[in-house]
């Protein structure tokens, strides 16, 4: 370790995943030296991840973009360094001009988990009161939107139950497509923690993930089963007694509904529906029933499908009739968000049809609220949602795209369709940190900044509030979401107000009722803060709905949910289910950490796939086979392991010289229009 003293110390939240952990950063020379877990701190207890750890050599990576970039001609010129004025002008010209011709609405946006709460409340202003369109989505389209109309719908707000703290008073723990281990690794090693001190384990997952090793129960569903399997374990915990019917009947609406939906559900037919052992099931609903405080954490393989909203309602149908959620010491239902900021983008109303705090855009007494502060019009009619906005750009309705800090052309489904969106607009405008595979498709890039650099509040997935400290200054001109918005609004001849983070939570704050108590200078002084928090002088809610529901009626709600089968089936021509997911080393598209010593313990992509199908195909580890969907084909070494099950196969999406989300499914949620990434029907063929 190199000995000379650090020279800038910030404490501040990780920047990959939602756990959202404290971490000290050591600089040293406009360098990260270390990064460090805080001890004590609220989440991660002075732990962190491969992830948060040691993954921050791409804040210095050469290749990090430190000037605009602009195009002389079309999108078959190169994209030349350009300075700010000059890209700022030709963005707002051709933003402006489109909006002028063709209505605001012709402009989609596209804000970010990576960005911060405050960088996210002005994207959503930006688009609403200087283009004045409420086409504004982020990626928790394409994740939890689910979650956010599900767990709104059973119990009043778009976020999980409980603080992750409840978790230590549990005696049994139900995790539903949600991989820890590697996709939330400090929240992984805390289940094993509680197993281990004896906590029951239930995992429902198609694949036998590392904490299936040491559960007493796994059902191994067929993908695209959640609710059948749901829907059975409802059925026993209500058939064998273990229902609590105080609470059903004094906090709980549409038990009737649900019972006679369950009529058809008995564990054997909902177990063949499944794929899995009666007994599994009905083992799986002893072990929850019987608990005194059971919790469920459940993930994008609950979310991520074309009932996905269905899942999510039939999963918290168990807490429901358990009585194990809004009640003292219960532990409730968690959503295990992806992206550091995926549950903040939405709170603070990135979103085609909530301002922020999920303040609908239809509620004229909302809008008249945001009009007079932010002196605008917001639109009432809500926005269009992200895939909608491609489908639109194609059709030649949007015209222009402007992409925050994601890699929509290598991250979204059917990525085929992604690029022919981008290639269609007659604007593409993004922030990034890289060249990114979305920033060689867009006429202006803007050089921005990763949290490492950045003020501010990110949002975990328990709700929990917290800083975001810079510890670097940008390399180069780079600047953050938060500034460059700023500059375009000027550009365009309009200004955002709010000119500094805090000002921005301090403007939300006083529009918000949810977020009412929150600023940076109590965040400073007290630490980190859960919504909802609706004065300065309330503490926040950890564990929510102990006095009433937050539903219309203030009960929770059970759903009457049919299992309906997935978007894409397998048949003779594409007889295999593609599942896609997080491996430990990398997240997302992998623009930070493949630029990172985490490359080395992942260098490229494979598909996980069972001995016997590789046997059957005549293939040995390491080989190279084809994956073709009914969209495209593309090609990896196979990696054989008996975690998968025959006939389903597993991939991430880490590495743009592996494009898997060219193959994956343009099947959406019904409710939300979430993509089923994780079924794809496909074939193999040995190369
Ligand atoms: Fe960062 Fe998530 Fe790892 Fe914590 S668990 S260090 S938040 S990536």
């Amino acid at each position: 370790a190199d000995p000379r003293p650090v020279n800038r110390t910030a404490i501040t939240t990780c920047g990959y995943c939602g756990v959202g952990c404290t971490l000290r950063v050591h600089a040293r020379d406009g360098s990260v030296a270390a990064i460090t877990p805080v001890h004590g701190a609220p989440v991660n207890r002075g732990h962190a991840c491969v992830k948060g750890r040691f993954a921050h050599a791409f804040s210095r990576s050469r290749d990090r973009l430190t000037t605009p970039l602009v195009r002389d001609g079309g999108r078959d010129s190169p994209l030349r360094p350009a300075s700010w004025q000059e890209a700022l002008t030709v963005a707002a010209t051709r933003l402006a001009t489109i909006r002028d011709r063709h209505g605001p609405d012709a402009i989609g946006m596209i804000s970010s988990a990576r960005a911060t709460n405050e960088e996210n409340y002005l994207a959503q202003k930006f688009a609403r009161a200087v283009l004045g369109t409420n086409n504004i989505d982020n990626c928790s389209r394409l994740c939890h939107a689910p979650s956010a109309v599900g767990l709104t719908a059973a119990f009043g707000y778009a976020g999980g139950t409980n603080s992750v703290d409840d978790l230590d008073h549990t005696d049994c723990i139900l995790i539903a497509g949600a991989n820890p281990t590697e996709a939330h690794p400090v929240i992984g090693a805390r289940i094993k923690q509680l197993v281990l001190r004896g906590a029951r384990l239930i995992v429902i997952d198609p694949r036998r993930i590392d904490l299936a090793e040491m559960a007493d129960v796994h059902i191994q569903a067929r993908p695209g089963s959640n609710v059948a399997v749901f829907n059975g374990i409802a059925r026993v915990l209500l058939d064998q007694g273990y229902a609590d019917e105080e609470f059903l009947h004094t906090r709980a609406s549409g038990l009737d509904e649900l019972t006679t939906l369950l009529a058809d559900y008995p564990p054997d037919h909902a177990a063949r529906l499944a794929g899995v052992a009666p007994e599994t099931l009905v083992a799986a609903a002893r072990l929850y029933g019987t608990a005194h405080r059971p919790a469920i954490v459940y993930g994008l393989g609950i979310t991520e499908h074309a009932h996905g909203t269905d899942g999510v309602r039939t999963l918290s149908n168990l807490a429901i009739l358990k009585g194990a959620v809004g009640t003292p010491g219960c532990c409730g239902v968690l959503s295990m968000r992806g992206q550091n900021n995926v549950q903040g983008a939405s709170d603070m109303g990135a979103l085609p049809d909530m301002l922020p705090g999920y303040q609908h855009v239809s509620d004229p007494d909302v809008r008249a609220r945001f009009n007079r502060a932010w002196q605008a019009e917001v639109p009432a009619r809500p926005g269009l949602r992200i895939l909608d906005m491609f489908a639109s750009a194609i059709a030649g309705r949007v015209r222009a795209m402007y992409v925050i800090g994601e890699d929509i052309a290598q991250t979204d489904p059917d990525s085929g369709n992604v690029r022919r969106a981008l290639a269609a607009c007659d604007l593409v405008i993004n922030h990034d940190l890289f060249l990114s595979t979305t920033a060689e498709h867009a006429d202006v890039v803007f050089p921005a900044v990763p949290f490492l650099e950045k003020d501010g509040t990110f949002v975990n997935f328990d709700r929990r509030i917290q800083r975001v400290r810079p510890a670097l200054d940008p390399p180069g001109q780079a600047r953050s979401d938060f500034d460059i918005l700023h500059l375009l609004a000027r550009a365009m001849g309009a200004e955002l107000g709010c000119p500094t983070p805090d000002g921005a939570m301090a403007e939300c704050a006083a529009l918000t009722p949810t977020f009412a108590g929150i600023s940076h200078a109590r965040l400073d002084r007290d630490g980190p803060l859960h919504w909802p928090c609706r004065s300065t002088n309330q503490p926040g809610e950890g564990r929510l709905y102990l006095d009433s529901f937050a539903t219309p009626d203030g009960r929770a709600a059970l759903a009457a949910r049919p299992y309906l089968p997935p978007g894409e089936q397998p048949d003779t021509s594409f007889p295999y289910v593609l599942i896609t997911g997080r491996r430990l080393a990398h997240y997302n598209s992998g623009s930070m950490s493949r630029r990172t010593p985490n490359q080395q313990l992942h260098p490229h992509e494979v598909l996980d796939l069972h001995p016997d199908d590789a046997a059957r195909l005549g293939l040995t580890d390491g080989d190279l086979v084809e994956v073709s969907s009914r969209r495209a084909t593309v090609t990896f070494p196979v990696h054989l392991t008996d975690s998968i099950a025959p006939g389903e196969m597993f991939t991430a999406f880490n590495f743009p010289d592996t494009p898997t989300n060219a193959l994956t499914s343009d099947a959406t949620d019904t409710e939300t229009g979430c993509p089923e990434y994780k079924i794809t029907a496909v074939s193999l063929n040995p190369v």
